[in-house]
């Protein structure tokens, strides 16, 4: 009887909490559906891909200094329009792209006046959101404390996640630098280490599928985010802790009104292939300036990965110029302390010499004003205005390509300006910029012409500073292949070709990962410009078949195709640059991977050389059969690449 009267109960109840009001819109090919509702004035929205429900009602709204907006609210309507976008960008996973989706704004008034949109975009793979707040009366600013924008993952959901570190910890007081170990396929309802998760953070929807949640558009009118657990499969939207940027500045949003809040990204997939393919951080946003010249992006090297702080002297950098030179490369990275161990005019003279071979230099620097202990030097250089359009403007009087500007303060708004600031200057003076101990970009590649690429990951550092890291660094790269780097360009600075990271390649961590492995992770890893971990000696130490590779490979990308894999086992990629297919694997797993990779991207009959860690197949030519076939095995820690010739 109690059994019957709770089942009557729990039809009741779901039959009331169907709204009047809601509202629902779908994607172009009519798949992903978003419904949003306002059933006793809490705004919430849901998704579903077909008849799977990926996100259940979650809420929205925000909580500001001029109102409450996360209750009390009536949705008036959602205004559901088509909307459509090509654009260019050489610099992300695919050169052209063609967006399409439904835009629905849906309007929610208090008390009778309009206070905030929720505008939604759906294209057939990702739903995104973000705010627009209203003016109140004569009151044209205000403060954004929180948002409830929540994410309610079906229970059973596995998590793909990296803890947000603690402020003023980790390195010389630098973190959070997105610089945390995943765990995989966790269960849901933890909260990383108290402080939530980076984004970009994965889930796996039991075999139903995988949601990828992130957020775009983010730049000096807002703060970064992460992803704070709530209860069981409840996430939201967390805003920075108070103790970043050792405390200088808030950890709300300061906004002028009408204000849009950054997108809130939902990547929706039956496979990895949508997380993987997504272009949804560059669709959402646009650019905030033009390029003041056309950018050099490319390969390059860099000693200190190998050589560390000992390294960054003048006749290593020249010996580096020479081997950039002899690899085909267009640049060199000179990293920390070259003001006090090259000096100012040794620099210039370096450039001079980089510039007759082809190279050009990108010079290290602190971002530290007040917010760190690290000690290397250059600091004070690109925290204020004034010092920094000044080193600018002597770095474009020698010839400098770019900076790698390293040990940001945090997530704060105050940072976001920061990083914003140094672009913009940077351009102003045809510099190409690289962030290091930094946050994630956030559809950076678009909103600023002369970024290049982002830290923001375990990296190749830590393959030098520890056997552990090596041990483990197949299976991380597997792990950053389907998560960090699908949403911003990755400068991991890998594809070590010596057997040790030491400068004599004898001693130090040792190096588990084939050479073949090297190989494929260039293709895997998605950067416009790569300085690789790979040394002059290794011109001669190194298979001549690697070297030849590595010197020919690609940096810039027309497409990218998700074929298998499986974060923290192996991964098999396509990349196209022109009308080469780069298809490469990594094997992370104890057993050998034995597979047959589809090869329905090519014509029955092409030419593809491979490269393989089967002795007997490394170097061999095959020719596309009928089948569109080809048998593979990729030994643990090793790596496949296949390419038409
Ligand atoms: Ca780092």
């Amino acid at each position: 009887m109690r059994k019957v009267f709770l089942g009557i109960l729990m039809l009741l109840c779901g039959w009331a909490s169907v709204s009047a009001a809601e509202k629902s819109f779908s994607s172009p090919d009519g798949k992903l559906t978003v419904w949003v509702d306002d059933a006793n004035g809490t705004p919430t929205y849901r998704v579903a891909l077909g008849e799977t429900s990926f996100i259940e009602s979650s809420p929205l709204g925000l909580k500001t200094n001029i109102g409450d907006f996360t209750q009390g609210l009536t949705l008036t309507g959602c205004e559901v329009k088509p909307v459509k976008d090509q654009y260019q960008l050489a610099t992300i996973k695919q050169s052209q792209v063609s967006y399409e989706a439904t835009e629905a704004v849906c309007s929610f008034e208090q008390q009778g006046k309009k206070v905030m949109d929720v505008v939604f975009r759906v294209s057939n793979r990702d739903v995104a959101y973000r705010y627009t707040i209203y003016p109140k009366g004569g009151t044209l600013v205000c403060v954004v404390d929180s948002e409830a924008s929540g994410f309610q993952l079906p229970a059973g959901t596995t998590t793909f996640l990296c803890p947000q570190s603690r402020p003023m910890g980790g390195f010389a007081r630098t973190a959070p630098s997105y610089e945390t170990g995943y765990s995989l396929d966790d269960q849901m309802g933890k909260n990383g280490w108290g402080e939530g998760y980076s984004f970009p953070c994965l889930f796996r929807v039991g075999e139903k599928g995988w949601v990828l949640i992130s957020e775009t558009g983010v730049d000096g009118n807002y703060v970064a985010s992460r992803l704070l657990n709530v209860k069981d499969g409840l996430y939201r939207i967390g805003f920075p802790q108070q103790g970043e940027c050792n405390g200088w500045g808030s950890t709300s949003a300061s906004v002028a009104l009408p204000c849009q809040t950054p997108w809130r990204t939902i990547t929706v997939g039956t496979t990895l292939a949508n997380v993987v393919e997504t272009t949804v951080p560059f669709d959402l946003v646009s650019q905030k300036y033009k390029a003041s010249q056309e950018y050099v992006w490319g390969k390059g090297s860099w000693s200190w990965i190998i050589g560390m702080d000992a390294s960054c002297n003048f006749d290593e950098q020249k010996r580096y110029i020479d081997f950039s030179a002899a690899m085909g490369y267009q640049s060199v990275l000179i990293d920390a302390l070259w003001d006090v161990q090259i000096g100012r005019e040794k620099i210039a003279e370096l450039a001079a010499y980089g510039k007759t071979k082809g190279v050009g230099l990108y010079l290290w620097y602190n971002s530290n004003g007040s917010w760190n202990d690290a000690p290397q030097s250059p600091k004070g250089k690109m925290d204020k205005s004034r010092e920094r359009r000044a080193e600018m403007a002597w770095m474009k009087s020698i010839g400098i390509r770019g900076i790698k500007v390293d040990f940001f303060g945090g997530d704060k708004q105050n940072m976001m300006q920061l990083y914003e600031d140094i672009l913009t200057d940077a351009n102003d003076f045809g510099i190409l910029v690289i962030f290091h101990g930094c946050t994630l970009p956030r559809g950076w590649e678009r909103m600023y012409p002369n970024y290049a690429a982002s830290e923001a990951v375990l990296a190749s550092e830590n393959l030098h500073f520890g056997q552990g890291a090596c041990d483990a660094e197949a299976r991380n790269a597997t792990i950053h292949a389907f998560i960090r780097n699908t949403v911003g360009s990755m400068d991991f600075g890998g594809s070590t070709l010596n057997k040790y990271y030491s400068a004599n390649n004898q001693r130090g961590s040792r190096r588990v990962t084939s050479d073949v492995y090297a190989l494929a992770t260039a293709v895997l890893f998605q950067s416009p410009v790569q300085h690789f971990a790979l040394a002059p000696n290794n011109l001669t130490d190194a298979p001549a078949w690697a070297i030849d590779f590595m010197k020919s490979v690609p940096t810039n990308w027309d497409e990218v195709k998700y074929i298998d894999g499986y974060p923290g086992k192996y991964a098999i990629f396509a990349r196209r640059a022109g009308n080469q297919w780069f298809i490469v694997g990594i094997n992370a797993e104890e057993q050998p991977l034995k597979t047959n990779i589809d090869l329905s991207l090519f014509e029955k009959g092409t030419e593809l050389q491979v490269y393989s860690d089967d002795a007997q197949l490394n170097g061999s030519v095959k020719t596309v059969k009928a089948k569109k076939q080809i048998a593979v095995t990729i030994p643990t820690n090793g790596g496949l690449v296949i390419v038409n010739k």
